[in-house]
């Protein structure tokens, strides 16, 4: 694919392209074919351009997600100038997905896909549930501000996943873990269903994904809208917390 084609980085020209720094940006262009002219240890950075984000398929969006995992568990991050990024952006933002995660201190989508400020809207919930600000907030995000994905991450030894399982109580925690409750219902496993059988909360898990999923095409006419119009993609993924690995379902 040719970048100029795709008018992704129109009104830059050459010099100008060669600072883009965008952990995005700059992967976007190696995605297109385009090699990225950037001198090592550079340290400018810019967040994604209208430009550089409305030239994205959702494919392409989760082919750079997926590289951007794969530097983290090589351990070769983008080196992100978060001044610059946050200077670039502040006047307007062009995330080019949003990530619907677990609160879980071990599983920050940021970090784990390697994106940097302008890049991802996240939003985080125990057990990565959708409700209806949930859905509003993703519906906002692809919508209004032209994300072309909706990522659902779980991740592997999920406490919300074994809270529903044990059925735990507690507050306003109650009526979240309700909502994952379906999922364990819903989950074929051979073996031990219990909290401490750490392969059937992982199926549960994979399940509530699915269940999310589900959740956001059924209560969401504006995503499954804009999916059905090709406009958007609705996404599964696992986060491996041995390993760092983020499966994608799709
Ligand atoms: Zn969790």
């Amino acid at each position: 694919m040719d970048l100029h084609e795709e008018g992704c980085c129109s009104g830059f020209h050459h010099g100008r392209r060669a600072m883009l720094k965008s952990t995005l940006g700059l992967v976007a262009l190696g995605a297109m074919g385009v090699t990225p002219l950037l001198l090592p240890g550079f340290a400018e950075a810019a967040a994604l351009t209208k430009a550089q984000r409305d030239a994205m398929t959702p494919d392409q969006v989760i082919a750079l997600l997926k590289q951007g995992n794969e530097r983290f568990r090589a351990g070769k991050l983008d080196t992100h100038d978060y001044l610059a990024q946050k200077r670039a952006s502040a006047a307007g933002q062009y995330p080019a997905a949003v990530i619907l995660s677990c609160i879980d201190s071990r599983a920050p989508a940021e970090i784990i896909c390697d994106t940097g400020i302008g890049d991802t809207f996240n939003a985080r919930v125990a057990g990565n549930i959708a409700n209806d600000d949930l859905l509003g907030s993703m519906e906002f995000a692809c919508a209004v501000a032209g994300a072309k994905l909706v990522l659902v991450m779980g991740h592997t030894a999920c406490g919300a996943i074994k809270g529903a399982i044990d059925g735990a109580k507690l507050g306003n925690l109650t009526g979240l873990l309700d909502k994952i409750k379906p999922a364990v219902e819903a989950t074929r496993f051979d073996g031990e269903r219990s909290s401490k059988n750490d392969a059937f909360v992982d199926a549960v898990a994979a399940t509530n994904v699915r269940h999310t999923i589900d959740e956001i095409r059924r209560r969401s006419d504006v995503l499954a809208g804009l999916e059905k119009d090709g406009k958007i993609k609705i996404v599964g993924s696992m986060y491996q917390l041995v390993g760092g690995k983020l499966e994608f379902y799709a």
